[in-house]
């Protein structure tokens, strides 16, 4: 019995989970697929925007075009179509609208996928411009990378499978496997303040989420938000349990000297937030998954010595 449920639920699993293979939600979930291109917003490109003392700004300027470190594999916030290679989701929403503030064409906007405990260092060796995708801003991160925003708060959360009983919350992990990712702040959570969790890490959640459904573990654990993409795409097998009992505040990373760069990004979400760009983007990807706009949270913009 076991093994039919398991070959089900790898065969839905692999249709929900690859946005090109995958048609519309049930009636009353969210749809499967992306936004498409035509029902996003789009950004005023400000043609005369300079920036001479980022030296990040100053190298793409000198290219042509900007490299955006994201997610390829979180639903609604940053995802890579196999089919066409498009990235969407509220995370490359961001990434757009930063690009237009700093004078550059959408189409000069190159996105690359960094896993989470990739981030710093592709920061540090100019690998990337700057990185949008589900990045919580906190002070041992800040001695590495700066943080423009925040532009989102998250919090952290489990999932598990539909028909588990015995999990509601972090305090139910005792003895249960616990999947998260290396690097991030969740996995860090759960290591230090629930110790007799049994917690296994991977490079991405997605991958959790695959063993999760095939019995590997028994709960995914990072944001909410990036769980409640995962289970909207899976309803029938997959729930978000128990409430957020962390705060993440989502920064976009530059590198860590790049103050200009960095408070650049702060006038350019603060302009966006103004001017609706940050609901209209949250609406056409997040909104999605039935969760109404928030308000964003109050943007940092902190002094380094
Ligand atoms: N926001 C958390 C972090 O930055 C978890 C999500 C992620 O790994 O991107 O570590």
């Amino acid at each position: 019995m076991r093994r039919i449920r398991r070959a089900i639920t790898a065969l839905a699993l692999a249709l929900a989970l690859l946005p090109a293979a995958a048609g519309c939600g049930k009636e009353g979930s969210p749809p499967v697929k992306g936004p498409q291109a035509e029902e996003l917003p789009t950004y005023k490109v400000d043609t005369g925007f300079r920036l001479p003392e980022s030296p990040t700004w100053r190298r793409a300027e000198r290219r042509g075009h900007l490299t955006v470190g994201v997610k390829e594999d979180q639903p609604y916030l940053g995802e890579k179509d196999p089919a066409t290679g498009r990235y969407s989701g509220f995370d490359i929403e961001i990434a757009k609208m930063m690009a237009a503030s700093l004078g550059f064409q959408p189409s000069t906007i190159r996105f690359r996928t960094i896993a989470s405990a990739n981030r710093e260092t592709a920061l540090q060796n100019g690998q990337i411009d700057y990185y949008v995708g589900t990045y919580t801003i906190n002070p041992l991160r800040k001695r590495q990378v700066g943080f423009a925003g925040p532009y989102y708060m998250a919090g952290q959360s489990l999932l598990v499978r539909a028909d588990e009983d015995d999990i509601h919350g972090p305090q139910d992990l005792a003895g249960k496997t616990v999947c998260s990712v290396a690097g991030s702040t969740p996995l860090q959570r759960i290591q230090s303040d629930y110790p007799k969790a049994r917690a296994v890490a991977y490079d991405t959640y997605s991958v959790c989420v695959d063993n999760l459904l095939s019995y590997q573990v028994d709960a995914v654990t990072t944001d909410n938000v990036i769980l409640l993409g995962y289970a909207a795409k899976v309803p029938d097998e997959l729930k978000v349990v128990g409430k957020p009992f962390s705060r993440e505040p989502y920064g976009i990373g530059v590198p860590r000297h790049d103050n200009a760069l960095r408070f650049a990004l702060d006038d350019a979400l603060l302009a966006h937030e103004r001017n609706g760009d940050w609901k209209r983007a949250y609406n056409a990807t997040l909104g999605l998954s039935g969760v109404p706009a928030p308000k964003p949270p109050p943007i940092d913009r902190y002094q380094t010595r």
